[in-house]
């Protein structure tokens, strides 16, 4: 029998929430295994945030491109090699690749390469060695849906994104949520054609009501075709390669190229044997933590894309390193609030979202308490361009003292803009005190710091 390995904290998956709760782990001198089974750094280095956001960033290229004229540039475009930054936005994610490994390397965290699962026993085997340890983290994050309709296998999903060697002449996308505008947005700037199929009549439906409007509307201006409460029932591939797309609504979409599956996720729990343990998980296999990452078992936690509360990386890390503080700093009241989560989607035009959505807000505070303000311009940016991109913002404020507890943006630098305010509503800041700041011009921004005349939700 082979002898069982112990550590004080042993982390089950090398993403964001594992490394960065093993890594803060060891600053309190415990000993620390990880397990990892795939590349290092999980979904947001090698398949989210970081490769989406470089292909994004070629995108906007695609964008300003087509503003050079207006700016007095006579500048011919030849063609876009996808080739190109294909090969050193992959570069760029093995390095980092090896930047993790060395970093947990420097932290003395003991790395096992391999799949994790529970044993009978209670133990923790990967390649058949067994493992224990006092405290275990699941951060296991999850994996794209693929729906279950004849034909699905033919296409591809947000992991299959980054492994397409040039751009597809055609692409359907199919998903109204963050991942599926992105993706359609990127192709569609890059000159694929693009049509994004959605359920209902609106992207992003679980965003405040303005942004999902506002985004939506923009869409319909091209370049992407929004085909609204449109489903495929099957997919067929031809002779020559390219799909065949029938629809909900009798038609077909015909020479697709590609076609990506942006549908929603599913954690990866299943494989890990939870039930060995006895730790629940809901009907759709998230593990259930009480607000300190407790699962039902003792001593077993979990964080990030597995618990299915705000997949996005910074909570993962936020939420893996307070864990760390509180098992081994004796910090026992340090644990992750999940609201004020600042989030930016990166669609055409940007959208920016801190706080409570108007309904949320509603519900929390009573419509008689709520007061909104809201405004619509046309960026400077395009104020000599013939193509336009209004942006929108919004500010939702509870309460006499008008407490800004929402804002929504979209538009032109929305990015970048959002973080200063996410601290100023985690703060508690009112609208009163937005105005006190002096405004800086000319910029979109200023807008946030000017708006007037509140009014109360319909
Ligand atoms: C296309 C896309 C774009 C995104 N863009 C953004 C963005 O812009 N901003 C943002 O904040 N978030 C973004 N996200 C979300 C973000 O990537 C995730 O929220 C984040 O990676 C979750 O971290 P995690 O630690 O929970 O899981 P992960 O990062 O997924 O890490 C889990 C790790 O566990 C490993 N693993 C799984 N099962 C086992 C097992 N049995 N044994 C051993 N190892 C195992 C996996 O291989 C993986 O490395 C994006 C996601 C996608 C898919």
């Amino acid at each position: 029998m082979s002898s069982v390995r112990e550590f004080d904290y042993l982390v089950l998956g090398g993403g964001s929430g594992g490394i960065a709760s093993a890594r803060r782990a060891r600053e309190f001198n415990v000993s620390v295994g990880l397990i990892e089974h795939g590349r290092l750094g999980g979904t947001c280095v090698n398949v989210g945030c970081v490769p989406k956001k470089v292909m994004y960033n070629c995108s906007l290229h695609a964008e300003f491109i087509r503003d050079h004229a207006d700016y007095g540039f006579d500048v011919t475009f030849n063609k876009f090699d996808w080739s190109v930054i294909q090969q050193s936005r992959d570069a760029y994610i093995k390095r980092l690749n090896g930047i993790y490994e060395n970093n947990l390397n420097g932290s003395k965290v003991e790395l096992f390469r391999g799949k994790a699962s529970f044993a009978s026993d209670g133990t923790i085997e990967v390649n058949g060695e067994k493992l224990k340890a006092k405290h275990t983290l699941i951060a296991v994050g999850g994996f794209p849906a693929i729906p279950s309709i004849p034909g699905a296998e033919y296409g591809i999903d947000s992991d299959g994104f980054f492994e397409l060697k040039h751009l597809p002449k055609k692409t359907v996308v199919v998903g109204a949520g963050y991942i599926a505008v992105e993706l359609a947005g990127m192709l569609a700037n890059l000159g694929s054609e693009t049509h994004l199929l959605i359920r209902f009549d609106k992207v992003l439906r679980t965003f405040d009501e303005t942004l999902s409007t506002g985004l939506t509307e923009e869409i319909d201006k091209g370049p992407i075709h929004l085909h609204r409460q449109t489903q495929i029932t099957e997919v067929t591939k031809r002779s020559d390669g390219l799909l065949t797309l029938k629809l909900n609504n009798g038609n077909t979409i015909d020479e697709v190229e590609t076609l990506i599956w942006a549908v929603g996720r599913t954690p990866a729990t299943k494989a890990l044997n939870l039930q060995n343990v006895g730790i629940k998980t809901d009907g759709k296999g998230y593990i259930i933590v009480d607000e300190y990452q407790n699962t039902s078992v003792p001593g077993i936690y979990s964080v990030g894309d597995d618990t299915g509360k705000f997949e996005l990386t910074p909570v993962a890390i936020a939420a893996g390193r307070r864990l760390a503080h509180r098992l081994f700093n004796g910090e026992t009241e340090n644990f992750l609030k999940y609201e004020n989560i600042a989030t930016i989607v990166f669609s055409h035009p940007l959208i920016g979202t801190v706080g409570l959505t108007e309904a949320e807000a509603i519900s929390r505070y009573g419509k008689e308490n709520i007061t909104l303000y809201k405004s619509k311009f046309n960026p400077m940016y395009f104020a000599v361009t013939k193509h336009k991109e209004p942006s929108i913002m919004k500010i939702i404020c509870a309460g006499k003292e008008e407490k800004v507890v929402g804002i929504h943006l979209m538009g032109f630098g929305a990015d970048e803009m959002l973080q200063g305010f996410a601290v100023a509503v985690t703060m508690g800041a009112t609208k009163a005190q937005f105005d006190n700041c002096v405004a800086i011009h000319p910029t979109s921004a200023e807008e946030l710091v000017t708006m007037r005349g509140g009014v109360k939700p319909e």
